[in-house]
């Protein structure tokens, strides 16, 4: 059982969903003091949270889990390619309890603010309870969606029905049968949950601002023999997404677009399209990602689709985007979505046009009509990346807050620490390889690294870690760079930090959220800094700096922290 009146920990890891986990398994493998905290009631972070209808993977399932444990991945049954929320949870509940890590785990505990202490190289932590704890260190595991930004309209609050952001959905069943539902926004959640409900409700009214490109997931069942057959190849399977640039299966095809026929590139993508997954946006030309001409020409193709899945042709051309291409934007997989709006209970309303007054008590009102409502779900999205840090009053060497210091975007060594916050760790931070990849196989790399970092400094009695200022600066510009070839600089995503319901995130300012140069080459790099005695990073001990070969070792395990 955790001890409520403890005050001090070597390591207080804030969050545990999936890299939170992770981060406590290795620390406890240790024997590090250690605990984890986390806003919520229980564990699962992003799959605690999502319980909408229709929340799934878009990751293959096997790709998805931890990869540390040969007896996990022997016990684990994925029951299906792309599993869905209530399973998602299910596995991580398995993982803390197959290793026994809920002990470190204290929940309904919202960390207010963390202030490093410079005379002691401690933080300092402010929780919602009243409790004031300290730690050496902080791992911040606050994950890059998990702050919802519901629309801001007027009238809100005024509503008589049933409201919600879909992070947020009710735990309890929600009675849709024969309701009147509204669904505002076609992000993946929202393309998600419609498609999901759509036969469920009474009617149901999507408002739609911008549709974005979605192509089929092709979900499928996995049986006993295949998972056997998965089993028998994890570590190639492994191997396969530690090589490839987004951290799945899915290799890029390395034809180039303009050496191959027109014929050729239909023939890949109706394949692709037929094909599980991301493969339509991953296994595609590298040009798509790159260059306007061949990404239009694909975009063309995956207009044409749509077209062909929807009946009346008004409401399938408000379905395709005009405004970006295919695959410059975050990916939404669908299950039969298109489909949906050939129902007769479905309805289109393109705010763009007609955009949202206000909130009444009955439901919404448009600049053309009133609409009356049982439900309104808000499926808006989230304050991305740096939101979850700029909720917490996090401040560093003297009194600089971080939230000021991002104000125009996230500045990071390897997108996993900063300059002016020692101790304070990122395993899967802004610009860090995890953000735009397979999300827990950047987690683990991440992990792992800032852990061996933590060992790194045990091991040489080193009280505090920060990156050189020049050293973040290179990161910085390499980072822009990467996204400098890339055609989604220009798109409104929260991958360059868009997002309308948070002030100053609106459209016009690129934030460079993300790593873009892939996984291989973010690897090679954090790994190098590690080689080279973590070059980059100055090393203190008891406020006196030291020279890192300086310093006398021998066995870590005398030295960990317990
Ligand atoms: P999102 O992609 O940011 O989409 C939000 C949607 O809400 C957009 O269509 C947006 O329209 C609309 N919207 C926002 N504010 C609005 C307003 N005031 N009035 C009208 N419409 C408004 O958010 P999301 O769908 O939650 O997805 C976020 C990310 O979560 C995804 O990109 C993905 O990385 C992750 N996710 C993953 C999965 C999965 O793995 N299967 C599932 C769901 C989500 P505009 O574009 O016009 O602003």
């Amino acid at each position: 059982m955790i001890d409520n009146t403890k005050s001090h920990y070597e390591v207080i890891v804030i969050g545990a969903g999936v890299a939170g986990i992770y981060q406590i398994k290795l620390l406890a493998d240790l024997g590090v003091d250690a605990t984890v905290l986390d806003a919520a009631g229980d564990l699962g972070g992003t799959w605690y949270r999502n319980r909408y209808p229709g929340a799934r993977f878009d990751s293959e399932s096997y790709t998805y889990g931890y990869s540390f444990s040969k007896e996990l991945l022997n016990e684990w049954h994925w029951k299906e390619r792309f599993s869905s929320q209530p399973e998602n949870l299910r596995y991580l509940n398995t993982v803390a309890d197959k290793f026994d890590l809920r002990k470190y785990m204290q929940f309904n505990c919202k960390v207010e603010a963390a202030h490093f202490d410079e005379a002691n190289d401690l933080w300092h932590l402010k929780i919602a309870d009243g409790r004031e704890l300290t730690s050496r260190f902080v791992v911040m595991a606050v994950g890059l969606l998990s702050i919802p930004t519901p629309p801001r309209l007027k009238g809100m609050e005024k509503f008589k029905g049933h409201s919600f952001h879909t992070f947020y959905w009710p735990q309890e069943p929600v009675e849709m049968a024969g309701k009147k539902v509204a669904v505002i926004g076609t992000g993946a959640t929202g393309i998600q949950v419609i498609a999901e409900i759509a036969d469920k409700v009474g009617d149901l009214t999507v408002f739609q601002r911008r549709p974005n490109w979605s192509a089929p997931l092709n979900n499928g069942p996995i049986s006993d023999a295949d998972m056997a057959d998965i089993r028998s190849r994890y570590d190639e399977i492994f191997a396969t997404c530690a090589r490839t640039p987004g951290g799945f299966e899915h290799e890029p095809d390395r034809r180039g677009f303009y050496e191959v026929t027109r014929e050729e590139r239909v023939a890949l993508w109706d394949r692709l399209y037929d094909s599980p997954g991301f493969a339509i946006w991953l296994r595609n030309f590298r040009e798509i990602f790159t260059d306007e001409k061949a990404n239009a020409e694909f975009s063309e193709y995956i207009a044409d689709r749509i077209r062909r899945r929807v009946k009346d042709q008004a409401v399938a051309e408000k379905l395709i985007p005009r405004d970006h291409g295919f695959g410059v934007q975050r990916v939404p997989m669908e299950t039969r979505y298109f489909e949906v709006y050939n129902r007769d209970n479905v309805h289109l309303v393109d705010i763009s046009e007609t955009p949202i007054v206000e909130v009444t008590e009955t439901g919404l009102r448009t600049t053309e009509r009133d609409y009356d409502f049982d439900i309104i779900v808000y499926a808006t999205g989230f304050d991305a990346i740096t939101g979850a840090f700029d909720r917490i009053d996090i401040q560093g060497v003297g009194g600089a807050k971080l939230r000021d210091n991002w104000n125009d975007g996230p500045s990071t060594f390897l997108g996993m620490l900063v300059h002016g916050f020692p101790n304070f760790l990122m395993p899967s931070g802004p610009q860090s390889g995890s953000a735009s990849t397979n999300y827990p196989r950047g987690i683990e790399t991440g992990v792992n690294w800032c852990t061996k970092l933590l060992e790194y400094m045990w091991e040489h009695g080193y009280t505090r870690a920060e990156p050189r200022l020049e050293a973040q600066q290179q990161w910085a510009d390499h980072v822009k760079q990467m996204y400098s070839a890339m055609l989604m600089r220009k798109a409104k995503s929260w991958f360059t930090g868009y997002n309308s319901n948070v002030p100053g995130h609106e459209h016009g300012k690129i934030r460079y959220f993300v790593y873009n140069g892939g996984t291989p080459k973010y690897v090679g790099q954090i790994n190098e800094v590690a080689a080279n005695r973590y070059e980059g990073i100055v090393f203190t001990s008891g406020s006196t700096p030291v020279h890192r070969q300086d310093r006398e070792t021998s066995s870590i395990a005398e030295k960990i922290p317990r």
